[in-house]
């Protein structure tokens, strides 16, 4: 009998699918690699809640959601969120702050929900209404999807389902680290703006390639709860993986999907001419 399953679709193949966070490590562990929240929000605070409120914003769904930590932060500057995740393990942080927050002005009225990119409109459809102000994918989180066919196929499926949950004249903001950096150095800054803790002692950073071309970037987290690194029970360890895009060729794939010409691109929140080497870049761009 042939035991060769022959038939491919997205869903058997798509790492993206795969809940990567689901042994629970990284989502025990994601305030520690965030490290200090405040000081990663307040650059958040100072440019998203900017843009957010320049643009009259008020709804906004947050479609990588993990723990919480951008939508609490947007929820204490008077916004009303969705968020959503496809992680259980993350999504129990983000219900147990709604909860230890219930009394709060903002918090009982937080909607969080499992949603999967691939289903989104399915998932939230009854949330949908005329459509979100905003909606962010921040943290890296959309290079945890994979180029299946080669052809870009899902990750356009993605960012449709994306813009179909914007009103008219709505924005996504998404990030991916400069993977252009990364493909050509090798490494990954273990401290950026995202991610400023000094438990994360070190990020192991492997590129398996096919043919010669890198297919996918692997990193190998090590952190340590103990300022020496000495004592063996406090050493952490695991593993993200993630499909690695070219600057260029992300911002064509957003600019095909939302039929605009421009967009407008940061580094590490700041615009592109100011920084040098950012380890972030972050995209802006409306629905029309
Ligand atoms: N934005 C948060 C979390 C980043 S971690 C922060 O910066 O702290 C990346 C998140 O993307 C994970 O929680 C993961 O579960 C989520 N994710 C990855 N693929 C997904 C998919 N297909 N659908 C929904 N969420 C997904």
């Amino acid at each position: 009998m042939d035991s060769v399953i022959r038939t491919r679709t997205p869903e058997v193949l798509s790492e993206g699918v795969r809940d990567q966070y689901a042994d629970g490590i990284a989502a025990e562990a994601w305030d520690t690699i965030v490290g200090d929240i405040k000081q990663r929000t307040q650059v958040y605070k100072d440019f998203v809640v900017g843009l957010l409120r320049e643009k009259g914003c008020k709804r906004i769904l947050d479609v990588a959601c993990g723990t919480g930590i951008d939508s609490i932060m947007l929820i204490e500057e008077g916004f009303q969120l969705v968020s959503v995740d496809a992680s259980d393990k993350m999504l129990k942080h983000a219900f147990n702050g709604r909860w230890d927050r219930r009394k709060e002005p903002g918090f009982d009225d937080w909607v969080i929900k499992e949603a999967n990119w691939f289903t989104l409109t399915k998932d939230i459809g009854h949330l949908i209404g005329d459509g979100f102000d905003a909606v962010i994918c921040l943290g890296n989180s959309f290079a945890h999807i994979n180029d299946t066919y080669g052809d870009q196929r899902e990750q356009k499926q993605i960012l449709k389902n994306f813009e179909m949950c914007l009103k008219p004249g709505g924005f996504l903001l998404i990030d991916h680290r400069n993977f252009d950096a990364i493909l050509d150095g090798g490494v990954a800054p273990a401290r950026c703006i995202y991610y400023n803790s000094s438990c994360v002692k070190d990020i192991k950073t492997f590129i398996p390639s096919v043919s010669g071309v890198p297919r996918m970037i692997i990193f190998d987290y090590f952190l340590s709860l103990d300022e020496n690194n000495e004592d063996l029970k406090n050493r952490h360890k695991f593993r993200l993986s993630y499909y690695p895009h070219r600057l260029n060729f992300f911002k064509d794939m957003l600019r095909e999907i939302f039929s605009q010409k421009t967009h407008k691109i940061f580094g590490d929140f700041k615009p592109l001419n100011e920084v040098k080497d950012p380890v972030f870049f972050i995209h802006y761009i409306e629905k029309k």
